[in-house]
């Protein structure tokens, strides 16, 4: 059938891929993708031969004009290097315009970070507000997390490990009293999943310098205190003991 078909691909583990995903993929006329070294490597890891077109939001009108055409008559799926496209992603421009030109959209879904951090870390999930990446200087991190204090559910971040400490810094100073959760390594050999206050996390992190791929929430106004002084103390001795 022709038509945009959104497509889900792993986080980490190969295995996330649903067989809808794998049978779309091999029947498609071309594969959108955000860098086709990454797509390359998961469509040969599948078995599969596609051609593939590089697009991200950012791409000229004439690249989507392209895209679209393909989709008015082929199927054509769009990927990104993992996870759900248009979850800080590519891909929200391309289904605005397939939708204003009567071009079937379909979505396939699979693992994205944030639901699946959302899942592990205890924290509340009835109300939860996706908020992307945090702005890296400091001045618009603190405006963002000032901002959000009010929001009445739990937030949730992408993050990078370089910019983890600074982040769980700023939240130390303007949420204090939140619990924190961070999530590394999702599906991957080597997933954490820790939990506690903003202070006793920023002193693990330091201790410990994080690697790979973070996602941070923050618990809701009100909800499951962060740990107590005394607890933070320990916590803080337990980090600097482990980075002897
Ligand atoms: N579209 C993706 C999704 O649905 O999750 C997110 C793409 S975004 C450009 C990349 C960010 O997602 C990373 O910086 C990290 O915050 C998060 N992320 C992706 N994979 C992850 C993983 N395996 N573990 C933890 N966070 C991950």
């Amino acid at each position: 059938e022709p038509g945009l078909y959104i497509v889900a691909t792993p986080i980490g583990n190969l295995g996330d891929i649903t067989q809808r995903a794998i049978d779309t993929l091999r029947s498609v006329a071309a594969v959108a993708c955000e860098d086709t070294r990454v797509t390359g490597k998961l469509l040969q890891h599948l078995g599969l031969r596609a051609r593939m077109i590089r697009y991200d939001d950012h791409a000229s009108e004439a690249t989507r004009d392209h895209l679209l055409q393909i989709a008015a008559t082929e199927p054509l799926a769009l990927v990104s290097d993992a996870g759900t496209p248009l979850i800080s992603d590519p891909g929200y421009r391309l289904v605005r315009a397939a939708r204003e030109r009567g071009i079937a959209v379909t979505s396939l879904p699979g693992p994205s970070a944030a639901v699946v951090a959302l899942t592990l870390a205890g924290l509340p999930s009835d109300r939860f507000l996706f908020a992307g990446f945090l702005p890296g200087k400091d001045k618009a991190r603190a405006d963002v997390l000032t901002e959000l204090a009010a929001v009445k559910a739990t937030l949730v971040f992408y993050e990078t490990a370089p910019r983890l400490l600074d982040s769980l810094t700023a939240i130390a100073t303007v949420l204090p009293d939140r619990e924190v959760g961070v999530a590394r390594e999702l599906t991957k050999r080597f997933e954490e999943c820790r939990t506690g206050s903003p202070a006793a996390l920023s002193a693990h992190y330091a201790a410990h310098p994080p690697k790979g791929e973070i996602v941070l929430l923050v618990a809701p106004p009100g909800a499951a205190a962060a740990p107590a002084e005394a607890d933070v103390d320990a916590l803080l001795r337990a980090a600097l003991a482990g980075a002897k």
